[in-house]
């Protein structure tokens, strides 16, 4: 008797042997509201820019390439659409720890 593998308790899985996803995955393509430190954003997951466009994240300052899932976000307030911006989903993350005077745009 070999012991058994327990493969289907991998914690990563879901029941269905499909990889379980984080829950701001589950709202792409919907708005969320993230209050944050530097202000209130309407953020909005996408799953990759037009071909053809090209954005450079405001974190980073590099360019996101297209096709590369990255986040939308604009402040949220009246006519914020206006000043939506493309960012990596890292950088937006980490856009706190860049210091004051430089996490906004
Ligand atoms: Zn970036």
């Amino acid at each position: 008797m070999s012991p058994r593998r327990a493969r289907r308790m991998d914690p990563s899985l879901g029941k269905d042997g499909r990889p379980l996803r984080p829950a701001e995955d589950a709202l792409r393509g919907s708005e969320r509201l993230e209050s944050a430190p530097d202000g209130d954003w309407k953020v909005r997951q996408v799953s990759g820019a037009a071909p053809g466009k090209l954005y450079r994240c405001p974190g980073c300052d590099h360019e996101i390439r297209p096709g590369l899932p990255h986040v939308v976000s604009w402040p949220a307030w009246q006519g914020g659409e206006s000043e939506r911006r493309h960012w990596h989903t890292a950088c937006w993350r980490k856009r706190m720890d860049r210091g004051p005077g430089r996490f906004r745009y």
